[in-house]
């Protein structure tokens, strides 16, 4: 057993942090004021190959594994929650089922352009009224000659407004009403019939971009469909174990911010004649916020260690993003305690932290569905 990174993980770490801490730090409270991404990080995230982090060689990308987009998304949420959720749905939650159930033309089709960051990917599952309980979605696809023809409503859908391709779930047998009769389609975002909505007013990573997806008799070839016909609910649900990792690593990134900006605080403020962080109480406080974050990302690289095998992981991904998610509010709620009264407002970036933590609580999963998961698991 070995708890350490090896030398090519080490390479991508630093570089990821690197990138991190010059440009990402200074740029995400005005990703979080502005409610969107600047346009030159997309394209230093292109020369840095961060787009295609997990897209095969062969495809342009830089074929590197679960593990190693842990470590990345772990530095770039630690700075950026925004631009790391961003990073996280494009490779986990498009790159990935595209390179694991695509055919041979559509991985050449999408995975390099996908890698460059030409085409940024969108995962379309969740509707008005299909949200923990996705196997009851609604969205239509309806076989007309080489076409599908696709009806329905998506929401929440993350790089909404900047997506060249969604990945949309859709119900192709008709008279089905859960997740038998869903196929998994890839719909160019520039088809007649697509109209992206606003991009929704957030609590937190309000720099990235979340839509609605309206799709009206959307004419899709039958060639997009990605994986086995009335099949792909399969996809959805494999998919989102990749994603939970991805997500559980925005955890513990933002759990690591909580925690450095509280010992820095903790040293600075002065009370009572000394320095809060002298005081037993705020030490115990950033004990069991550095306690926390460790067992966190023990979980996480355990369940992106087995994805990378091959192993189905889908209790651990669960158990990693329920314990990383949960451990990411308690440190942002212990920071901003730490801080006072300058926690609760603009002074400093941690309330944005604790804003921005909210969400891995919430999305690919809320919490209890994590448990639901775990607790199947436990007792199958
Ligand atoms: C910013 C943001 C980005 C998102 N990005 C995407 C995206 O890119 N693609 C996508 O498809 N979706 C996306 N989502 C949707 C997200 O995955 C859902 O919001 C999430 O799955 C919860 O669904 P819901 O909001 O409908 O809540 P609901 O399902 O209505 O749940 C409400 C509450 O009830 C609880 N609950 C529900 N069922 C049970 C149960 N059986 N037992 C116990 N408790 C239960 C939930 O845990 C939750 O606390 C995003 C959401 C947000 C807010």
């Amino acid at each position: 057993m070995d708890f350490g990174l090896d030398e090519e993980l080490t390479l991508v770490r630093d570089m990821a942090r690197s990138f991190a801490d010059t440009e990402l730090m200074p740029r995400a409270t005005k990703h979080d004021r502005q409610g969107t991404l600047d346009r030159e990080v997309f394209a230093l995230m292109k020369d840095l190959g961060l787009w295609g982090l997990t897209i095969p060689e062969e495809y342009g990308g830089a074929g590197l594994g679960n593990q190693a987009l842990a470590v990345v998304l772990e530095e770039i949420n630690r700075a950026c929650a925004s631009t790391g959720v961003t990073l996280s749905v494009h490779n986990s939650l498009i790159g990935a089922p595209l390179r694991k159930f695509g055919t041979e033309a559509q991985k050449r089709e999408w995975l390099p352009k996908l890698a460059t960051g030409e085409v940024i990917g969108a995962y379309c599952l969740t509707e008005p009224n299909a949200g923990s309980d996705a196997a009851s979605l609604r969205t239509t696809a309806r076989l007309d000659g080489d076409h599908f023809v696709v009806d329905g409503t998506k929401v929440w859908v993350t790089n909404g407004g900047w997506a060249g391709v969604f990945l949309a779930y859709v119900r192709t047998e008709p008279g089905t009403s859960r997740a038998k009769g869903v196929s998994a389609l890839l719909i160019p975002a520039n088809l007649p019939g697509i109209r992206v909505g606003k991009p929704e007013k957030k609590c937190g990573i309000r720099g990235s971009s979340t839509t609605e997806v309206e799709f009206s008799g959307v004419r899709v070839p039958k060639a997009n469909l990605l994986g086995t016909l009335h099949d792909g609910f399969k996809i959805a649900m494999d998919t989102l174990d990749g994603g939970r990792i991805g997500i559980a690593s925005q955890a513990v990134g933002i759990g690591r911010a909580c925690l450095e900006a509280a010992v820095k605080y903790s040293k600075e403020r002065e009370q009572f004649g000394k320095p809060i962080g002298e005081f037993q109480a705020i030490q115990w406080k950033l004990a069991d916020m550095a306690t926390r974050i460790d067992a966190s990302r023990l979980l996480v690289q355990k369940a992106a260690w087995m994805r990378d095998r091959g192993e189905r992981c889908s209790q651990q991904a669960a158990e990693a993003k329920l314990f990383a998610s949960q451990t990411a509010n308690f440190c942002a709620d212990e920071c901003l305690q730490i801080h006072g009264g300058a926690g609760y407002t603009d002074h400093f970036h941690v309330e944005r932290l604790f804003r921005d933590a909210r969400i891995t609580e919430i999305y690919e999963g809320a919490t209890d569905i994590q448990r639901i998961v775990i607790a199947r698991a436990v007792t199958a």
